[in-house]
């Protein structure tokens, strides 16, 4: 119940730096074409909406770019906690659901304004 919802609302740059470094690595692997690890993080079952993020095998380009994609995404939310204002849309100011930014950590946008 609560305590686990309160400890990631606490803690939102633990979670973006953990995604960083792991998405980092892949990317990394990938271009120097080491074999990926699987990875001691499980976030992936934890991506669902609307990502296409696939943290299972990284073979091609299309996967790099898309990591490297999906690292921008997650150092502007880390840049967001820096400036305290992780967790408000950046389109209408209100507070992100919190489901939501368990879903999707670096989401910079409400639903309704997604
Ligand atoms: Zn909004």
């Amino acid at each position: 119940m609560g305590a686990a919802d309160n400890e990631f609302v606490g803690e939102p740059g633990e979670v973006l730096r953990a995604l960083h470094d792991d998405l980092e690595a892949r990317a990394a692997a990938l271009r120097t074409g080491a074999t990926v690890p699987s990875g001691g993080i499980s976030f992936g079952k934890r991506v669902g909406e609307g990502t296409s993020i696939a943290i299972e095998r990284f073979a091609d380009v299309a996967i790099h770019d898309q990591i490297v994609g999906q690292l921008a995404l997650v150092d502007a939310a880390l840049a967001r906690v820096d400036e305290g204002t992780y967790g408000a849309c950046q389109v209408c100011g209100k507070p992100i659901a919190r489901e939501r930014l368990e879903a999707i950590p670096w989401a910079a946008t409400c639903v309704a304004c997604a």
